[in-house]
């Protein structure tokens, strides 16, 4: 029940709560009409490179707004959306939005998207992706798709057809949330990632001794593979101290910057925060 539980969202429900599928079935309503209604918003939280302290990229993070005015969380209403087949254009929503709000100048080297398992199934999305960079005049090389491990991406051919056509179109890959699940190793060993997220449960463990030494293997793990890593979750100067030390390459996290609206990313300097230097 973890992935129900909202990070920086309120929480609206609990899987086993009674009124459940009511509340499904509101989401659901709200869902339909979101991109209609401009209930669906794009926030971006910023990559830091750890060496050069500068921003690598920028993740964007969907938010949609209830008619209450309350925000719910991603983790509640993608796999609802995914269900109802609204992920597809919602998906493509969110990359061109990020194409425009963020990549029609330089301020930004890239901007990263999450991109659920559904849409890498559906024939065409390469395509689609493709044509969205066209039209935005932006090049493929500025766009990363984030893909959970907890997708099991093994044997769904259609999907790892769409990875290695983005791949070949030059847009990155990344994926994320590694170590969350069981399929992390046979994925790093099947596909080609530019980078792996190592998920922020490790960094947060990682105080323990036991903890630390796993943090250590699983960096040393993940560029065994020859992939780029990123620790998420950073919360404190001590993590991204501890994240510096493993020899991670970039951060991303609380400590570092919350996810803010296109306007907020453009007023930040691209040379990196004060608490990059710690
Ligand atoms: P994710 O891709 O792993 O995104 C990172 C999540 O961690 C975000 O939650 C972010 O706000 C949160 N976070 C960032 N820094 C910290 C930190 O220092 N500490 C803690 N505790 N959390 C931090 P968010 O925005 O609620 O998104 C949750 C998940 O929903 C994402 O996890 C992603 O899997 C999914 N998601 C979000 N937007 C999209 C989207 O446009 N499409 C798809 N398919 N999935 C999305
Ligand atoms: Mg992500
Ligand atoms: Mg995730
Ligand atoms: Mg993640």
């Amino acid at each position: 029940n973890a992935k129900r539980s909202s990070r920086n969202c309120v929480k609206i429900y609990d899987r086993g709560e009674p009124n459940q599928l009511d509340l499904d079935d509101s989401i659901a309503e709200l869902l339909r009409t979101a991109l209609a209604a401009k209930r669906v918003s794009l926030v971006y939280q910023p990559i830091y490179n750890i060496t050069s302290r500068r921003i690598e990229a920028v993740e964007a993070l969907m938010r949609l707004t209830g008619s209450d005015g309350k925000s719910v969380a991603p983790d509640v209403f993608i796999p609802i959306a995914e269900r109802m087949g609204l992920i597809l254009p919602l998906g493509l929503w969110a990359i061109r939005t990020a194409c425009e709000e963020l990549l029609t100048d330089g301020h930004v080297p890239k901007v990263s998207v999450n991109v659920s398992v559904v849409q890498l199934q559906s024939p065409g999305f390469g395509l689609a992706v493709a044509a969205i960079l066209a039209e935005a005049n932006v090049s493929p090389r500025r766009l990363v798709l984030e893909i959970t491990e907890g997708l099991k991406i093994e044997g769904k051919t259609e999907a790892i057809k769409s990875i290695r056509e983005l791949h070949s179109m030059g847009v990155e890959v990344w994926l994320d949330d590694f170590g969350t699940g069981f399929a992390g190793l046979s994925c790093i060993r099947e596909i080609t990632f530019d980078a792996v997220k190592i998920d922020r449960s490790f960094l947060h463990a990682s105080s323990a001794p036991r903890g630390a030494q796993m943090l250590k293997n699983i960096v040393d793990l993940v560029r065994g593979t020859g992939c780029e890593t990123i620790i998420e979750g950073v919360e404190t100067p001590e993590q991204l101290l501890v994240a510096a030390k493993e020899g991670v390459d970039y951060a991303q996290g609380y400590h570092l910057n919350r996810p803010m609206p296109a306007e907020g990313i453009r007023a930040l300097s691209p040379w990196g925060k004060e608490a990059l230097k710690a």
